[in-house]
């Protein structure tokens, strides 16, 4: 099943904000196995969207349409799907009853433009919205389907998992006879290419289940996915692969799935029934936010300092004077004291520390740009791993985030 995607507005081709709904929309049709072959941006002008939408529907089965659901006037997603597919739009009365309940319980009373919300192209369907109040559309036009999804992240997310993926997957299966199952093992404290040779044998044989390759910062995902009817039989093939797999590379597969490294982390702690404070330096609080990403995280996680200067880590965490001025403020003594100094003031289980070199100025022979100290502190003692890994900051404070949760991960777990 091919798909195209079609982000419409004119604020992502100013580069006023980036496309993080295509990118999201086309990670959820890979795992559902819709190939997508173009995606598209488009301004808010009735006349640029048909054009975009008139060329998809030649090329393609699925259109997903993000964006430009809203009630404004910019708002034309909508008319331009009637205006493709030649259908008047039609107002569906129930949707409208939604709305009005929406704004009730807001203690306000909707406009004609939100009203607007409420239309349909002819023989199409709405989308329920739980998170707002632009309602989504899905058009099966000939040989096409059209489905709109509004553009607020958090609304779009919300309608492509609760209805746009259920409808597509029922949809590959009835065209294709079978639909995608896909597992990801996730992988720490190795390399993309050493992946690649220790499984080159098994990859150059495999095609079904086929197995890909991805990296992201301190991480490498291995990708298995087969096609199936039977759910029992496809992880029964994924999981054959698998095994083979985790006899060459268990050791570094932390995770499965949706099991990423903060998660990772927060079922170890959770499963230890042991709390965590994270200090620190280099990374301004990345790691922390990593770790209150996921729900539920208060089980376990007590205090966060971001320690930049100096006078802070000594003020707020102890590090004593003398080791700064001795070792410096990226050195192991440092990142130690951080650890220790976090887990005394919070009294958690465990504290972990960062200290390094983000760069691009600051570094010197000993300490180049890159450098970077991990230590965790429990009532074991405190650890501290030195790593160089030169990078554009953004990267590095990334890099950096997942390799200390990684580093905690190990002391939790015995590693
Ligand atoms: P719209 O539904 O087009 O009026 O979009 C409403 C808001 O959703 C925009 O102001 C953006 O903040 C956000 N948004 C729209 N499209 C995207 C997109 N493709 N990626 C990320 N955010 C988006
Ligand atoms: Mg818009």
């Amino acid at each position: 099943m091919r798909a195209e995607l079609v982000s419409v507005g004119t604020e992502l081709l100013l580069g006023e904000i980036t496309d993080t709904n295509a990118t999201y929309i086309s990670q959820q049709l890979a795992d559902i196995g819709v190939d997508v072959y173009f995606r598209h941006t488009v301004g808010d002008n009735l006349g640029r969207i048909v054009q975009v939408l008139q060329g998809a529907m030649r090329r393609c089965d699925v259109i997903i349409i993000c964006g430009g659901l809203g009630p404004t006037q910019d708002d034309l997603t909508r008319e331009a799907v009637a205006e493709v597919t030649g259908r008047p739009l039609q107002r569906v009365p129930a949707a409208e009853q939604r709305v009005r309940e929406f704004f009730a319980q807001r203690r306000r009373v909707p406009s004609e433009s939100n009203l607007k919300q409420c239309m349909v192209p002819k023989g199409g369907r709405l989308l329920d919205n739980n998170c707002g109040t632009a309602p989504g559309l899905l058009v099966e036009h000939n040989d096409t389907v059209l489905i709109a999804v509004p553009g607020p992240p958090p609304e779009m997310r919300t309608m492509l998992d609760s209805d746009v993926l259920p409808y597509l997957r029922d949809h590959v299966a009835a065209a294709e006879g079978g639909v995608l199952f896909t597992r990801t093992l996730r992988l720490s404290d190795i390399g993309e290419s050493t992946v690649a040779d220790e499984l080159a044998d098994i990859i150059s044989q495999q095609t079904d289940p086929t197995i890909a390759l991805y990296a992201s910062p301190a991480e490498v995902r291995i990708r298995l996915a087969t096609k199936a009817t039977d759910e029992a039989a496809a992880y029964q093939r994924l999981s054959k692969v698998e095994e083979q797999i985790r006899a060459r590379l268990g050791s570094h597969i932390y995770g499965v799935d949706d099991e990423t490294m903060p998660v990772a982390v927060g079922n170890a702690l959770r499963e230890a029934g042991k709390t965590l404070a994270i200090a620190e330096s280099c990374t301004g609080g990345l790691i922390a936010s990593r770790i209150t990403d996921i729900p539920g995280a208060s089980d376990y996680f007590l205090a966060g300092y971001v320690v930049y200067s100096n006078a802070a880590k000594t003020r707020l965490l102890g590090v004593s004077e003398e080791v700064i001025a001795q070792y410096g403020a990226v050195s192991e003594e440092c990142a130690k004291a951080m650890a220790e100094g976090a887990r005394r003031d919070s009294g958690a289980d465990y504290a972990l520390a960062t200290t390094g070199i983000a760069g691009p100025t600051g570094g010197t022979p000993e300490k180049p740009v890159g450098t970077i100290f991990i230590a965790v502190a429990d009532d074991k003692g405190t650890i501290c791993e030195h790593f160089c890994w030169p990078g554009e900051r953004e990267q590095f404070k990334a890099r950096v985030a997942q390799m200390a949760l990684n580093v905690l991960r190990k002391r939790i777990v015995g590693e």
